[in-house]
């Protein structure tokens, strides 16, 4: 039997890779090709750094820990064929926020870092605090760092490994845009597995009306680097410097959760993928003036970033949720669809795992459409 998936970002790929592990043939439909979505733009970080709590969502939490796991286990095994995870010393920097609490980027307690275990953390307090400008004219003042050694994946080179993987397998891609739900009767599958991410909010407006797009931005810069290797972030900012150069962004920008959140949205500006002037300087400076500071602050001596030389520079819109994916069934006209969207800023971390319960839910649709 064939099914249609509908998205070739990591979401659609690891769908299409569990679809064919599993026996079924498979054509994957999207508008741009796997390295121009919002997959392609992450700096591809697998941590379990949700932003559901075990207190919230105990079932969503304990159940994305197993998908990160099962993801991070599936990235090792393919990597030994592939060449694309690296492990990087990571300084996570934190503040202590109005309450009191110390926290992490986007409000992360640093207590909840107790719940994950994922990871051997060390914690170190600075003498002194280090201002960060988060956003235009809002500082954070850091006061510790968070150590921990984190799985980074090549995002430009796994995707177009996975895609290779997956034309091997006999999986078609077609090129395809789906502007309204009739678009969906132009093709053949009568089963499809909708991974359009942050899109398919206008293509299902009934479902995933707490998804809001979240912005980011990262940027490239090639050059042959010689160690130390290390990541630094605060905030909405991030520089990693590797052996082929740095990675740097300002990856958590433009939230507009109130006018989207239970609204039906139906003004698509805030997913436009254009890079914008104020996350450039934004990047800029941490790059130039933060990053060398909270580097030494962590005993490393090295120059800032070489801005200027920057390749690529990437934007991204994040599906996100922060009560974790969807993964909702319906039908429309003869389709049968099952959703695989709203990973958020965790698409890398716990793609695989989240993906292979859609394709259970796939499974029992079947299963009943047979039985009826
Ligand atoms: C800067 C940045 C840094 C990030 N860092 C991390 C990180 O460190 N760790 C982590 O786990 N996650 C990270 N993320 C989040 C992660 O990238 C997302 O969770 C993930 O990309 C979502 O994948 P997706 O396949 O659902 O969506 P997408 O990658 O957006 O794919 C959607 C697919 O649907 C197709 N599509 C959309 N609309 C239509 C349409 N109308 N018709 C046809 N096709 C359509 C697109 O062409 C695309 O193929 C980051 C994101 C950004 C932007």
């Amino acid at each position: 039997m064939r099914i249609a998936v509908l998205g070739a970002g990591i979401i659609g790929l690891w769908t299409a890779f569990d679809l064919t592990e599993r026996g079924f043939d498979v054509v994957v439909y999207a508008d741009a090709p796997s390295t121009a979505t919002t997959s392609a733009s992450a700096v591809a970080v697998v941590t379990p750094l949700f932003p559901w709590s075990l207190e919230d969502h105990p079932e969503l939490f304990e159940e994305s820990l197993r998908w990160y796991r099962e993801t991070l286990e599936k990235f090792r095994e393919l990597n030994d064929d592939g060449d694309f995870m690296s492990v990087m010393p990571s300084f996570e920097f934190g503040y202590v926020d109005k309450d009191g609490r110390e926290v992490l980027e986007k409000g992360f307690p640093a207590s909840r870092l107790e719940q994950l275990s994922f990871t051997e953390i060390r914690k170190r307090y600075l003498n002194e605090s280090i201002r960060v400008e988060n956003e235009p004219d809002a500082f954070d003042d850091v006061t510790f760092a968070i150590n921990f050694d984190a799985d980074m994946v090549n995002t430009q080179k796994f995707l177009p490994y996975l895609e290779g993987v997956l034309r091997q397998r006999g999986v078609r891609f077609e090129r395809k845009h789906f502007e309204t739900l009739a678009d969906l009767e132009s093709i053949a599958e009568r089963y499809l597995v909708n991974c359009l991410g942050i899109f398919s909010r206008f293509l299902f407006p009934e479902v995933g009306t707490e998804m809001y797009p979240i912005r980011g931005q990262s940027h490239f810069i090639p050059m042959a680097n010689d160690p130390p290797y290390f990541g630094v972030a605060s905030g909405h900012h991030a520089v990693f410097r590797h052996a082929e150069g740095f990675y740097l962004g300002s990856y958590f920008l433009s939230e507009v959760k109130s006018t989207w959140v239970g609204h039906g949205r139906s003004d698509r500006s805030d997913l436009r993928t254009l890079p914008t002037t104020t996350e450039w300087e934004l990047t800029k400076k941490f790059a130039t003036e933060t990053y060398p500071i909270l580097a030494e602050a962590m005993g490393f001596d090295v120059p800032s970033a070489p801005i200027n030389e920057v390749s690529q520079v990437n934007t991204g819109v994040r599906p996100f949720r922060e009560i974790g994916p969807v993964f909702g069934t319906r039908s429309v006209g003869l389709k049968m669809i099952v959703d695989n969207f709203g990973h958020g800023a965790h698409g890398w971390t716990i793609g695989y795992g989240a993906t292979r319960k859609a394709v259970d839910k796939l499974i029992e649709v079947l299963a009943n459409d047979e039985a009826l």
